[in-house]
């Protein structure tokens, strides 16, 4: 077996900087070697230390001026979205409406689907994320496209088909049953076939009868480990038309919990009009939040109250969400760079180091998969970046006045995006190279 080794800084946490003090949740090598066999981490640690256990004739990849994290993960996307990312002037259920159901509507072609998978799993890569949790579209094809690329480049990724049967056009509706006999042959298919995890997806209460909220329910039960994603409280007149549509159910959150829909793996997207009352639900019942703060500016959402969110005395496993195309970048550093000013209007610090473990660990461990990524520590796997600490002229001109890491790590995520990710790994192989200008899998080499 091949032994691969990279050197250079890198960071990476043992630990919640919500919760316990950052200094002790951080591990900083300045000079570090990791060593990864057949996919994992077999070894990190200060290269001094390390040199003498590598095999010999290993190859050494020095990355300097640069610092190795875990990948990314993102924690709520729709990839069907990306030819929309940008669009002007409405708020969410009138942007549904103009701009999400006519993209959505093309993925009845299964090669438009392909097309557009191959597209946005390579530019996910380019940001250096490795993991992320994807919605599909109502059509089973499309989650075949993404799975069929995520296998190729062996990521790590969760998503599923769309329900949707109601309040939606006509092209774009399953029913309950449909929804639930298609999404039972995509767990068949899917589900835990190498590093891909389906996701049972109901878009969002108004789209689904309560009919078909039960079958979603119904679903998680028929395998292990499944995901569920959907979304909440985004929107004031989204909640006041889940209050409309169910009138029998206490509040928006009891929605799903009454549908069977709350609990370990349940990520709800978005959360921004959530009361005190639905913390405690997310932290009793194990359900995680997807913060997703450009998309939250974008649409006018509102402002998400992380560190309410994040309360030490009943935590909720929050991670960090791109959101796109409502969300404006790909990048999880800059979605970092507006979790900050999101932060900073609700009287908030959000510090570098929470901010990086949010967009590493902290997002593993909303989606429970923090026992085999969002760290770089022995037998995790092997997903990382290479975050670039000169990659503009701008960068290259204010990194030598920073002081110490922190500040280093704050203007990486205040200036930097994709242009900052010199290379990402999956599973130990090298899928993005930023220099060499490809991306790479099965021992092809495409050009970006
Ligand atoms: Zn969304």
């Amino acid at each position: 077996m091949s032994v691969t080794a990279l050197r250079g800084a890198a960071i990476t946490f043992r630990d919640d900087p919500f919760q316990a003090s950052p200094g002790d949740c951080l591990v900083h090598e300045p000079d570090a070697l990791i060593l990864i066999e057949d996919g994992r981490i077999t070894a990190f640690g200060p290269y001094a230390d390390l040199r003498e256990s590598l095999p010999e004739g290993t190859l050494v990849t020095e990355y300097k001026d640069a610092i190795i994290s875990a990948g990314f993960v993102d924690t709520h996307v729709h990839y069907p979205q990306l030819p929309m990312i940008g669009a002007y002037g409405e708020q969410l259920l009138e942007w549904l409406e103009k701009y999400v159901f006519p993209v959505e509507a093309k993925f009845a072609d299964p090669e438009h689907a392909a097309q557009v998978a191959a597209v946005f799993l390579r530019e996910l890569l380019r940001a250096g994320t490795t993991t992320a949790a994807v919605y599909c579209t109502v059509h089973p094809q499309s989650v075949e496209a993404f799975f069929t690329e995520s296998a190729r480049f062996d990521t790590r990724m969760v998503a599923g088909k769309v329900l949707m049967d109601r309040h939606a056009p006509e092209v774009l509706r399953d029913t309950a049953q449909q929804g639930y006999d298609e999404s039972a042959a995509l767990i068949a298919r899917w589900h835990g076939r190498g590093r891909q995890h389906y996701c049972v997806t109901p878009r969002f209460a108004p789209t689904s009868t309560e009919a078909q909220l039960e079958a979603a329910g119904a679903l998680l039960k028929t395998a292990h480990n499944l995901f569920m994603q959907t979304h909440i409280a985004e929107n004031r007149a989204e909640c006041a038309w889940v209050e409309a549509l169910f009138p029998e159910r206490s509040n928006y959150l009891d929605v799903y919990a009454h549908a069977g829909l709350i609990g370990h793996r349940s990520v709800l997207g978005h959360g921004i009009h959530l009361a005190e009352q639905d913390f405690c639900t997310c932290h009793a019942t194990g359900a995680a939040l997807a913060h997703c703060p450009t998309s939250n500016l974008f649409l006018g959402s509102g402002l998400f109250r992380l560190f309410d969110a994040m309360d030490p005395r009943r935590p909720v496993r929050v991670g960090l969400g791109t959101d796109v195309g409502a969300g404006t970048s790909l990048s999880q550093l800059a979605s970092l760079n507006e979790a900050y000013k999101v932060a900073q209007l609700t009287g908030r610090r959000l510090s570098a180091l929470q901010s990086f473990w949010l967009a590493t660990l902290g997002g593993a461990r909303a989606l429970y998969l923090d026992d085999r990524i969002g760290r770089i520590a022995p037998d995790y796997e092997a997903d990382l970046c290479v975050l670039d600490l000169k990659a503009t002229p701008l960068m290259r001109f204010r990194m030598p006045f920073c002081e110490s890491l922190e500040d280093q790590l704050f203007v990486l995520m205040t200036l930097g995006d994709d242009r900052v990710v010199r290379a990402t790994y999956a599973a130990g192989h090298k899928v993005y190279d930023r220099d060499q200008g490809c991306f790479i899998y099965a021992g092809r080499h495409d050009p970006c």
